[in-house]
């Protein structure tokens, strides 16, 4: 199907060779060649029914695990913003659309005085992200609270996968990328707001000590080898402070890199690379990219 014809039919939502850089947390990237940004599940499964099979599709939540390389995106990029809906039933389950912050998640459970979901607050990523990610902070993580997923594939098809059936493990997913998560039910458990508050206070005082706050970044950015902390190793291999353009090791947090100001995701991506190689210099140990590097180089 030619790219305007397709852009005619789902008008609304669909936006050509958009800049995505404003879509990550890092500001960097290059275009998307088709941006789609659904306003529901059902414009979204129509929409995938209907794409050309040839096209690939990244999805987007909020950026915060992402560098969107300099040449950006071909095909479909899906950003899921506006799927953020989070309910709770008689049972006291809560239910998030992919789209919903992972924080204001947080605060929904707060306010229905729902014990759990607190380490929330500290993920700055969407519903959809955590679940790829099997994000986690403060010693819980995703797969600790999730009942079950509701996914689409890319021919618009739903299925409902258990916890058990993602196959999540420290900051990983066993289902293959065809999957898009469009909502996921939570576990949680009763408890009063001032408890709760408590908790969450906490998780933003630690946060505060521990990570840079208010800087353009993508979190950790390498996995913590078994038995290691990366930030330690990094910190061992004399890279705090490293710096490539305006890409810089965080001297608060040395597994974060910071955008100062005009890095590119190129600059990024090789401050990265010689960390990596710097820590198997010293250590011998070879460091995982945690961030997603999405697009053409
Ligand atoms: C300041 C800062 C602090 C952070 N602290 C933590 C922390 O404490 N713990 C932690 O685990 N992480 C942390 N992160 C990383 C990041 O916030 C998490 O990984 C988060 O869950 C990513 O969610 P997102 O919506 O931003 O995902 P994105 O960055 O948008 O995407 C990440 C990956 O998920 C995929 N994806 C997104 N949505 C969907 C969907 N609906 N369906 C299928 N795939 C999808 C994307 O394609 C990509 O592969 C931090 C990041 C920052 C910037």
């Amino acid at each position: 199907m030619n790219v305007k014809i397709f852009k005619n039919k789902f008008s609304k939502c669909i936006e050509l060779d958009k800049k995505l850089a404003k879509f990550t947390w890092f500001g960097v990237g290059g275009n998307a060649e088709i941006l789609f940004v659904p306003e529901n599940e059902e414009t979204l499964s129509f929409f995938l029914k209907n794409k050309p099979k040839t096209y690939k599709v990244l999805v987007i939540g909020a950026g915060s695990n992402l560098i969107i390389r300099d040449k950006g995106i071909k095909g479909i990029v899906l950003v899921t913003k506006k799927l953020k809906n989070i309910s709770i039933d008689d049972n006291g389950i809560i239910s998030a659309q992919a789209g919903a912050s992972d924080a204001e998640v947080a605060r929904f459970a707060r306010d229905y005085e729902r014990t759990g979901l607190e380490f929330l607050l500290g993920i700055p990523g969407t519903i959809g992200g955590g679940i790829k990610m099997n994000s986690g902070a403060f010693g819980s993580e995703f797969k600790d609270i999730l009942i079950d997923v509701t996914a689409i594939n890319l021919s618009g098809e739903f299925r409902i996968f258990s916890m058990k059936e993602l196959g999540m493990e420290y900051r990983a997913i066993g289902i293959s990328d065809e999957w898009i998560f469009c909502k996921a039910r939570f576990k949680s458990a009763s408890d009063n707001k001032k408890n709760i508050e408590a908790k969450m206070k906490q998780i933003l005082r630690l946060r505060k000590t521990a990570q840079p706050t208010g800087v353009k970044t993508g979190g950790s950015t390498f996995k913590n080898p078994n038995g290691h902390k990366a930030w330690k190793l990094i910190d061992q291999a004399g890279c705090r402070g490293l710096r490539v353009g305006d890409a810089i090791i965080s001297e608060k947090h040395c597994n974060f890199i910071i955008n100062l100001k005009n890095s590119s995701a190129q600059q990024i991506e090789e401050l990265g690379e010689i960390v990596k190689s710097k820590v198997f210099e010293t250590s011998g140990i070879r460091l995982n990219w945690e961030i997603q590097r999405v697009g053409m180089k």
